[in-house]
């Protein structure tokens, strides 16, 4: 099946760009990525979804407009996705210039070459519960205020605004989700579910012991990522732009995700778990829970996968790359 469209991704060597890539492959998308040179192996997410040879990389950097203005022109993208960023809450209070180069102006980077190259072209912004960071709502939705609490959150709130500025300035298809916390056997390592997966599968395979982690009284509200590229897609299939909150409406403690974890293979979280100071951050997001009924209404999207679904998943995939 050939829809004749093409699409553009950044960050395509990441969890959610390896999941849009497939989506869109499937619909029948030219798909191309923005691929930024590392010296270690970054394909391996596109290779485990078997897709790395359909995928066109082009090398870039959203912190270098030649290269996506050039990304654009080669890839003659009608959909541009925005997915690249410095993505790790954790590490944003080290390199704080960085991800504030990445995230917020990295944003008005690829904004801008949209306009310049093809204006037309829809856009989608990869935004994020972490701009609700302190939060000002039980419930957070499209129009609870942000009260970032991290370098990342506020690089992310100037990606979001610049999103919406550059449609109510220039008219341009430009649409923001504000995605909660998803996950999947793709997610990084560094990300605390799948840390807690990877040491459930290592302790029951006799490899390690215990499990270090910071504030296990953090909620958040996770959802699967399969689940949520379909969300993006959407979003740039709609007449209007417009932003929205992606979530599962169900909040969870990092200590009951552990639970489910380590009870999916007859273990007891108590007895490996250790609190590590290491892993407190400076300014905590203590809940986060989305409110998804604007993106049920206009886009009829629904999350598909629980939380026990979704950790399963995760604990039986790193138990299979752990023993192969
Ligand atoms: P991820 O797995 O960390 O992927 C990030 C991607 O960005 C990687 O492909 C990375 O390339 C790329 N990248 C980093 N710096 C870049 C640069 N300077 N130029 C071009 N590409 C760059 O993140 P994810 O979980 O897929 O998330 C996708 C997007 O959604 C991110 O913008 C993230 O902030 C946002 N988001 C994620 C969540 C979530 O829960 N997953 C929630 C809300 C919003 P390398 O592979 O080479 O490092
Ligand atoms: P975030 O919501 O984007 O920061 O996603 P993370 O998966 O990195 O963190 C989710 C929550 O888990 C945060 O409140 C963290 O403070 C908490 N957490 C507790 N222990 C850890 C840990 O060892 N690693 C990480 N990444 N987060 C942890």
């Amino acid at each position: 099946m050939n829809s004749g469209k093409s699409a553009l991704i950044t960050g395509v060597t990441g969890q959610d760009g390896a999941y849009l890539s497939k989506l869109l492959l499937e619909k029948g998308y030219r798909v191309s990525g923005v691929l930024a040179r590392r010296s270690t192996d970054t394909l391996w997410r596109l290779r485990e979804l078997g897709i790395d040879k359909d995928v066109n990389l082009i090398d870039g950097d959203i912190t270098d407009i030649s290269s996506l203005i050039r990304a654009l022109q080669i890839s003659g993208a009608d959909e541009v996705y925005n997915l690249g960023a410095q993505s790790f809450v954790g590490s944003s209070w080290q390199q704080p210039v960085l991800t504030a180069q990445i995230d917020g102006v990295g944003v008005v980077n690829i904004l801008e070459a949209v306009r310049i190259v093809n204006p037309a072209a829809r856009f989608y912004q990869a935004s994020t519960s972490e701009m609700f960071g302190l939060i000002q709502a039980e419930m957070q939705d499209e129009k609870t205020p942000f009260y970032p609490r991290s370098p990342y959150g506020v690089a992310k709130l100037m990606g979001h605004w610049a999103t919406v500025n550059y449609r109510e300035s220039h008219g341009m298809h430009a649409s923001s989700g504000i995605l909660f916390n998803h996950e999947s056997p793709l997610r990084g390592i560094e990300f605390v579910t799948r840390k807690v997966t990877d040491s459930v599968a290592r302790i029951k395979l006799g490899l390690a012991s215990k499990l270090h982690l910071g504030n296990i009284d953090a909620k958040r509200d996770w959802g699967f990522a399969g689940d949520y590229v379909e969300a993006m897609w959407l979003m740039l299939q709609q007449e209007v732009a417009d932003d929205y909150v992606i979530a599962t409406g169900v909040t969870t403690t990092v200590r009951d995700m552990c639970q489910i974890a380590f009870s999916h293979v007859g273990l007891n979280y108590h007895d490996h778990v250790v609190i590590d100071e290491k892993f407190m951050r400076p300014a905590e997001v203590d809940v986060l829970l989305g409110n998804p009924a604007k993106a049920e209404s206009a886009l009829g999207w629904k999350p598909k996968t629980s939380l026990d679904q979704l950790i399963s998943m995760m604990v039986e995939a790193d138990l299979r790359r752990l023993r192969g």
